[in-house]
């Protein structure tokens, strides 16, 4: 194998160490939440970086501790000689075991280390305090990325690419990534095992950007979004590219990044008139739009319809940004039974909000019995009950941003 220009690393995930004990007692340990689904946006960049003519190769570490327990990084990085490593730190469970492969690479290639993501860039002032970091990426990494890339394997300046920060100059998010119509969200050629990776996870496609929605703990809110991604409005791509997207997915089940009762109607119409091999897996971000959803009926083989309710009593649904009451919540579920799609439900709620310094339990009581009630209408509903850490940039302001970080990181 030649010299390639960009490794690209998924890092193992873990949860914050404060976090741990909840997911314990929800039976999960710690150690089981590898979190193997690689950020959907990273192939859109990525493919962008190939398609401006750079080797690039990408590995999944959660993947390879799956099907390759015996992987050796060093003998990845001696295999593949890269110029650059790009490393995501997108969700918060990234940020620990992220430090460490870049200490890893750093130590063993000594060659330019590239951190992006959304942790990234809510932390990127402690980032580049590191040694062993040398860019970060803040915001969209569409076109800064290939700039980047470009700038360091050509020996170029750095310093007017925009959203790029580095010990030396901290450039301001100027870019937003508006035109998602120009990137292939789609082939993930680049990623060693990629074929498993496809058979073992359902495939996430970048639909859209941007949720219009303001829940409490999420990074992903509107409000978030804007600070972090200087992004002002959910933008979705053309309907002619997402079909297209969708007919060139060999996964069996795909996930829309954007609910679909978000679509255009312009997008629904034209997906109701195909018919898709995948499954659909649909996460509502509140109730379901039926209306929507009745028009893809016949597009998907199967659907999964997800939801979050959160907690059993409306009112702290609400207090956390989900504002739809039980009786709406349950109408919903006699409609989409009533009209009897092929598939599942699933329903998400949460026992304790976690916090750094403390953690909030909701209501079992209130839990239970909403539960009862949505079983008495979809009795083979799969209702799972787990914790839920606020994302780090939701604190931002209540906590310093640096002992934030030691505790995200640890
Ligand atoms: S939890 Fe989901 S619906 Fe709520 S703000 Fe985040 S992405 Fe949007």
């Amino acid at each position: 194998m030649p010299q390639i220009d960009v490794l690209y690393i998924h890092p193992l995930g873990k949860n914050p160490a404060f976090s741990r004990k909840y997911f314990k007692k929800a039976g999960k340990t710690a150690a089981e939440h590898c979190f193997g689904f690689i950020p959907m946006g990273i192939i859109g960049v990525i493919n962008n970086l190939i398609k401006h003519g750079l080797k690039v190769r990408g590995i999944s570490l959660p993947l390879k501790k799956r099907i390759n327990p015996s992987f050796s990084l060093e003998e990845c990085l001696k295999f593949y000689n890269p110029k650059v490593i790009l490393i995501d730190m997108h969700w918060y469970v990234q940020i620990k075991n992220g430090l460490e492969t870049a200490r890893q690479c750093k130590k063993i290639h000594g060659c330019k280390i590239i951190i992006g993501g959304m942790s990234a860039t809510l932390f990127y002032e402690e980032l580049l305090k590191i040694s062993y970091i040398d860019y970060v990426l803040k915001g969209d990494a569409e076109k800064p990325l290939a700039e980047l890339c470009s700038a360091i394997l050509g020996n170029k300046p750095k310093n007017k690419i925009q959203n790029i920060a580095s010990g030396n100059f901290d450039n301001e998010i100027t870019y937003s990534c508006t035109d998602i119509d120009n990137y292939d969200y789609v082939n993930m050629g680049f990623l060693e095992d990629s074929e498993a990776y496809i058979s073992m996870f359902d495939f996430w496609l970048m639909v859209g950007k941007g949720c219009p929605f303001n829940c409490e703990h999420c990074d992903g809110s509107h409000h978030k979004t804007k600070a972090l991604f200087g992004r002002n409005s959910t933008i979705f791509r053309s309907p002619e590219n997402v079909v297209k997207d969708l007919k060139s997915i060999s996964a069996e089940t795909v996930n829309f990044s954007l609910d679909l009762s978000l679509m255009p109607d312009e997008l629904i119409e034209r997906l109701s008139k195909e018919k898709f091999n995948s499954n659909l897996r649909n996460e509502f971000f509140h109730t379901a739009d039926l209306c929507k959803l009745r028009k893809l009926k016949g597009s998907f083989p199967s659907f999964d319809f997800v939801f979050s309710p959160i907690a059993g009593n409306e009112d702290v649904r609400k207090k956390y940004g989900k504002p739809f009451s039980n009786k709406q919540f349950l109408d919903c579920l006699r409609r989409i039974e009533e009209e009897d799609y092929n598939g599942g439900i699933i329903v998400y709620f949460t026992d304790y909000v976690i916090y750094p310094e403390k953690a909030v339990k909701l209501d079992e009581n209130a839990r239970n019995e909403f539960i009862r009630k949505i079983l008495e209408i979809v009795p083979y509903a799969l209702v799972k009950v787990l914790p839920q850490v606020a994302d780090p940039g939701t604190l931002k302001g209540r906590i310093p941003i640096k002992r934030l970080f030691r505790l995200y990181s640890a």
